[in-house]
């Protein structure tokens, strides 16, 4: 079992999925700015951020359901669970913007799913990513592989926030687009502050028989 200040949030693993550094700078060093794209999600998650029960159609939903996962050490909350007549749950996690695939996206439900089926006892074979945009639903199968992938990112984003490091900027430009943190991050200018590191000690390199 996790000791309580062990416990990270569901969200640092969709962070660190989307890009290391981002994670670092939320969850270690708590830097949060908005750009169009958050305040779109915030929009759409005041939607289900009280939490209350209600039946639609032959189903009961339930909005803002607090999790947790002592086994892995992992806290947060999920949008929506639906209950089926049946019994069965889904996480539904809400999006803005229109239908697309992102691993990011099915990591947060399939870690919702993982903290749903310990306090329950229930499998969980489904999630759902509902996106805003396009009001579709995208059904994410909580594979064994995104099982796994669930636990390594868990262990990574703890031996990252455990060393305090701030990993290098992501290599992807069109990551850094649709980032909000770009301002905090400057990623372009430590890229090129690195660039110039590395000339410098090219340039300035000790003879190899100096003494
Ligand atoms: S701006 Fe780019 S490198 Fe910086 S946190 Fe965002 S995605 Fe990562």
């Amino acid at each position: 079992m996790s000791e309580p200040d062990e416990l990270i949030s569901i969200s640092a693993l969709q962070h660190y999925s989307y890009c290391p550094r981002q994670c670092a700078l939320i969850h270690q060093e708590q830097t949060f700015t908005e750009n169009v794209f958050t305040v779109r999600g915030r929009f759409v998650h005041e939607r289900v951020d009280e939490p209350e029960t209600r039946t639609e159609g032959d189903r009961e939903i339930q909005t803002s359901v607090p999790l947790v996962s002592e086994r892995l050490g992992l806290i947060g909350k999920s949008d929506v669970v639906e209950v089926l007549p049946d019994g069965s749950l889904y996480p539904v996690e809400y999006k803005h913007g229109p239908r697309r695939n992102r691993e990011h996206d099915d990591i947060q439900v399939a870690a919702q799913a993982i903290c749903l089926e310990e306090m329950t006892g229930k499998r969980i074979a489904e999630g759902v990513i509902y996106h805003h945009g396009s009001r579709r639903r995208r059904i994410v199968p909580i594979t064994p592989e995104l099982r796994a992938k669930v636990e390594e990112i868990t262990k990574s984003v703890r031996a990252l926030l455990q060393s305090g490091e701030m990993p290098p900027p992501a290599d992807d430009p069109a990551l850094c687009r649709g980032c909000s943190l770009k301002d905090a991050c400057q990623p372009e200018l430590v890229k090129s502050g690195k660039r110039i590191r590395q000339l410098t000690d090219t340039l300035f390199e000790p003879e190899e028989d100096a003494v």
